[in-house]
């Protein structure tokens, strides 16, 4: 996980603006008939044809979304651009084209640099995106990078936050809390390294945590689905703050209200030993931990045959009158009201 980093550096001044977007962009192959000009000109031309379009865009702030002390440039482009993928399969749309734009300080070799864009290729390739532009700037401190991810779908594909209605499923997929389990694992191997420098961090124990952090996925595979099983969620949102405040986020939307299961929550067997380890709450991990990228979304109930026994789709809720409110149902049947910031108000 902790890569080499070559010991060469190349002052990206030697190569110039134009020289370096060059060299950064050249090995990206387009591969979509709608991306007409991609990288070169003033302006990437893409053509859509009669299908619908998404935009969406992050901006990512070194020490504030990510520490390049444990994440490895290379995962960093990866994952930037999983983020901004994960919300266009938000919309039930699929991915096609991303612009990417970096500000870096003099601090940061050609290397450093190389080591983001191949991360960034590696995405590119997994989810079958073009890069079709972005912009190259200097900061006076640190690193910021801002994504744009344009996705398409067909008329009535679309999913909203808005659309679930009471009596609807609450289903998510994947397992939640791993990520941020595996940030408080590097956390604490960053603490330990700081004392002794020569100490070697041993994380096997906690390898899916950690990949979970470093290396998210997005669930490309889960709209795939959707699709043959002809199955159209009534709302849908990824998991990037957390099944509580995205709950919070569909209930708001929809007016409805939630009875979420504790009981039901998936959670891999890995953060359930990491939480008795750090002695923190597993339901509280995966209400509040957040940066899962696993999907939320609302079924109505005749489409509960569609997914009932998928491994990859858990039941866990159903939505209400809006009156009822928004509850977490304890593994004791107490009632609790669901807060964005779950993690203190679970804390006893
Ligand atoms: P302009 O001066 O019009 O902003 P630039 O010289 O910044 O043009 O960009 C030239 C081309 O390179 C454009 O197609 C732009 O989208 C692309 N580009 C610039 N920076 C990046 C980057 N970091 N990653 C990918 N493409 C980039
Ligand atoms: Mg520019």
């Amino acid at each position: 996980m902790i890569e080499d980093k070559s010991s060469k550096s190349t002052s990206i001044s030697e190569l110039g603006e134009f020289g370096l977007i060059d060299h950064i962009t050249k090995n990206f192959k387009i591969i979509h008939a709608s991306t007409l000009k991609g990288v070169g000109d003033d302006a990437a031309i893409l053509d859509f044809k009669n299908q619908q379009v998404v935009v969406t865009t992050d901006l990512l702030v070194e020490n504030v979304h990510f520490d390049l002390s444990y994440m490895p440039l290379k995962h960093l482009g990866y994952k930037a651009a999983v983020v901004n993928i994960s919300d266009v399969c938000a919309m039930n749309a699929t991915a096609t084209q991303l612009t990417v734009s970096i500000a870096i300080s003099n601090r940061f070799p050609l290397e450093a640099i190389e080591e983001f864009y191949e991360g960034l290729k590696a995405a590119c390739e997994t989810y079958q995106v073009d890069l079709v532009g972005g912009d190259t700037t200097s900061s006076a401190k640190g690193m910021l990078i801002s994504i744009t991810a344009i996705g398409v779908l067909n008329h009535d594909e679309a999913v909203l936050r808005s659309g679930a209605k009471p009596n609807d499923l609450l289903v998510v997929t994947g397992d939640l809390g791993a990520s941020y389990l595996g940030l408080q694992v590097l956390e604490r191997e960053k603490q330990v390294f700081l004392v002794n420098p020569n100490s070697q961090p041993d994380l096997t124990r906690y390898d899916y945590l950690v990949e979970r952090h470093l290396k998210p996925e997005a669930r490309k595979d889960i709209i795939k689905l959707f699709k043959n099983l002809e199955l159209k969620p009534t709302a849908m949102i990824d998991i990037s703050d957390g099944l509580s405040s995205e709950i919070l986020h569909i209930c708001k939307q929809s007016n409805v209200g939630c009875k979420l299961y504790e009981e039901k929550i998936p959670l891999d067997q890995q953060v359930i030993t990491t939480c008795e380890e750090f002695n923190i709450n597993s339901t509280t991990v995966a209400l509040s931990g957040g940066e899962d990228y696993e999907l939320l979304f609302t079924i109505a109930q005749a489409d509960f045959d569609k997914i009932k026994g998928n491994p990859s789709m858990t039941v866990i809720g159903y939505m209400t009158e809006p009156n009822e409110g928004v509850h977490l149902v304890t593994r004791a049947n107490q009632q609790i009201e669901l807060t964005a910031q779950g993690w203190n108000s679970f804390k006893h």
